[in-house]
């Protein structure tokens, strides 16, 4: 199977400045040891034509992953929403343009390939660590939580722990 993503550019690149193209892809299934993308799941990109260059825009798009608890081992399914995802195109990338924003596409076929930016989006999309929840078994116990206070005054406890 092709995982390869590469968006034909060539049209909206050559338009007026202005021009709207929306572009819909199929993600890819990432070969990943953390998490699992569910495969057939389509994303939408709009394109806009800018100044010498083209910018690829995604805003709120959701994408169902499975991934296994990093405490108990418990098999999550899930929907994370993505991160808005942004990136300019350029034949040559104009030198006050900021390097993280802007990507040069080569002239000779006008693709784009998407793989790269779509796999760091999802991870960027994580959370740092990933758990089934508040109520996970697998978490450490840190001892229950008194119900009470068992002292009026709050800095006796603390003189407790600085015993
Ligand atoms: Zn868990």
């Amino acid at each position: 199977m092709n995982n390869n993503l590469k968006l034909p550019i060539h049209e909206l690149f050559y338009s007026k400045a202005g021009t709207i193209d929306t572009f819909t892809i199929e993600v890819p299934v990432f070969e990943d040891s953390e998490i699992n993308i569910v495969p057939g799941q389509k994303i939408t990109l709009t394109g806009i034509k800018i100044d010498d260059g083209i910018c690829l825009y995604s805003e709120g798009q959701t994408l169902k992953v499975s991934y296994n608890c990093a405490r108990c081992l418990k098999t999550v399914d899930t929907e994370i929403t993505l991160e808005t995802l942004e990136k300019h195109y350029y034949v040559t990338i104009p030198e006050d343009m900021d390097s993280d924003l802007a990507e040069e596409v080569e002239s000779k076929n006008f693709e784009i390939d998407l793989t790269s930016l779509l796999k760091e989006t999802v991870f960027l999309s994580l959370d740092p660590v990933l758990t089934c929840g508040e109520d996970c078994p697998g978490m450490p116990d840190y001892g229950a939580i008194p119900t009470q206070p068992t002292s009026k005054n709050p800095f006796t406890d603390l003189k407790d722990l600085l015993k």
